[in-house]
């Protein structure tokens, strides 16, 4: 499908907002770019739908990738400056994979604000979502499809650049293979030290393959240099963070570059979150290789892998 116009991309997230599986907040959001658009609601992957129901969470994260982040994983192309239309307020999560993945612009319809779901969890919202967005030079706007008519929430200045602290490293590789990636595990190790990381073999269009290294880092637009974002970054959140998992970064960074990962290559240093663990299963993926398989950010990335490694949803290697 292809848009030209914001309206015309929030009325097909309208159009299929019931659609959504979930009982009570129902989700639907349109991706789209000049080339390409698709509209998803929220939704349980298979697997993990077939294993655990709608009902029972996966570690601490929810079974459901939401809708902004299904249509970001289920793009197919470089997701590099392209518009989103939403017919809810988003979460600081898919703020978070909004700016990895180059989203530019945001739209919001107007009566996602009025939702009970969102009264009741709004203050995620002002504070967070929109701080990831500003820093990130992501503009979001508010939007009434009966008359045309949108409203800045955050404008971006034209141009603005954001640079990166700790870009992902991308090299070109040969046929993906077990020994090269030991190679670049082992030389990871020595170069990252103690720090979280994670490893894909990907594919672009023209079937070259890469290998791309991400370390955790803070959100896109936050840096270690600037003792104000380090004291946010550092003071703990309730149930987010300015942090973003090196798992989820790959998995963005190849939606928003239009790269494929390639089966049976996925690593990362230590057991990944339970809500990475999530959109894993989300982009498709069915294998992960773990580098410590006691060590994870939290108690509940370990009770996730318990999960979904005894259902047989990822496999753990
Ligand atoms: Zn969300």
């Amino acid at each position: 499908m292809f848009f030209d116009t914001p309206f015309a991309a929030m009325q097909a997230a309208v159009d299929i907002v019931d659609k959504s599986p979930h009982p009570t907040n129902k989700i639907a959001a349109t991706l789209y770019g000049l080339h390409f658009g698709l509209s998803r609601t929220n939704y349980w992957p298979e697997p993990i739908a077939e294993a655990f129901g709608t009902t029972q969470d996966v570690g601490n994260s929810s079974g459901t990738v939401h809708a902004e982040t299904a249509c970001i994983l289920k793009a197919g192309t470089a997701t590099e400056g392209s518009i989103l239309c939403i017919t809810d307020p988003f979460c600081p999560n898919c703020a978070k994979n909004i700016v990895e993945a180059g989203v530019k612009k945001i739209y919001i319809d107007h009566k996602g604000f009025d939702k009970d779901f969102f009264q009741r969890r709004s203050g995620h919202f002002h504070s967070m979502s929109m701080q990831v967005c500003e820093k990130a030079g992501v503009s979001v706007f508010e939007l009434w499809r009966k008359d045309e008519r949108v409203v800045p929430i955050f404008e971006s200045a034209p141009g603005r650049f954001i640079s990166e602290d700790s870009p992902i490293y991308k090299e070109p590789i040969e046929t993906p293979s077990d020994s090269i990636l030991n190679d670049i595990i082992a030389s990871s190790f020595h170069l990252h030290q103690k720090r979280k990381f994670a490893i894909v073999f990907a594919t672009d269009v023209s079937g070259k393959h890469f290998s791309l290294t991400a370390r955790g880092h803070a959100v896109t637009g936050f840096t270690m240099e600037d003792p104000e974002d380090v004291k946010l970054i550092e003071t703990p959140q309730t149930k987010y963070s300015y942090f973003q998992e090196p798992v989820n970064r790959l998995l963005m960074y190849m939606a928003r570059h239009g790269l494929k990962p390639v089966e049976g290559f996925f690593f990362c240093s230590q057991v990944p979150t339970s809500r990475e663990q999530v959109n894993l299963v989300g982009a498709g993926i069915k294998r992960i290789t773990i580098g410590d398989i006691r060590k994870s950010r939290d108690s509940q990335g370990l009770a996730a892998m318990r999960q979904l490694g005894s259902a047989k949803v990822l496999k753990y290697v």
